[in-house]
């Protein structure tokens, strides 16, 4: 049987608890989960594209069996990034109407480029669902608790960097 290859892509910068719930969620789905680090230029990132897949190594490798995630970065169109890795599903996560109406578009554009992907929405657990790397980054720089909202290794390399950068 054909194997189901999904490829599950976003900035990770950094990878929170709501990315490992949806990776979570995504390894009941398909055989085989590709995990992509968009490395596009990002003036508000924190972390360069290596540290990024670094990190998610850390802690994505974990929830899958042995050899069900390949972690990769990609700087192209996410649909030519899934056909280099042999992947026709798309995960995305969904928090809210803002994911949604943005996530649609998306779908839209993608699939009429890439006929032969599906995409696939898998809404956030209500547990992680407030969290976005966007906010934790911010709350960091501004000297608060990220431990809720990312795993334990993570919060530590987010002080680091920020204690680096000033
Ligand atoms: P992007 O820049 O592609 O939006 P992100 O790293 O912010 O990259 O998000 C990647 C994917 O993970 C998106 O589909 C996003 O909706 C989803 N996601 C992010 N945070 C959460 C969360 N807390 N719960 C569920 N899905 C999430």
């Amino acid at each position: 049987m054909m194997q189901r290859v999904g490829f599950y892509p976003g900035s990770f910068d950094p990878i929170t608890n709501g990315h490992l719930d949806i990776i979570h969620r995504a390894l009941a789905l398909v055989d085989r989960l590709v995990i992509g680090v968009g490395a596009h230029h990002s003036k508000s990132g924190l972390f360069s594209p290596s540290e990024r897949l670094s990190l998610l190594k850390s802690c994505a490798e974990a929830e899958g069996n042995q050899g069900q995630i390949d972690l990769v970065t990609f700087d192209g169109l996410v649909v030519d990034a899934m056909r280099d890795h042999g992947a026709r599903i798309m995960i995305r996560g969904l928090r809210d109407t803002t994911d949604y109406n943005y996530e649609m578009q998306m779908a839209g554009m993608n699939t009429t480029m890439a006929e032969d992907t599906q995409v696939v929405f898998l809404p956030a657990s209500p547990s992680v669902r407030h969290i976005a790397a966007s906010l934790v980054r911010q709350i960091a720089v501004l000297g608060g608790d990220i431990t809720p909202f990312v795993p334990g290794n993570v919060a530590v390399a987010v002080a680091t960097k920020i204690k680096e950068r000033t």
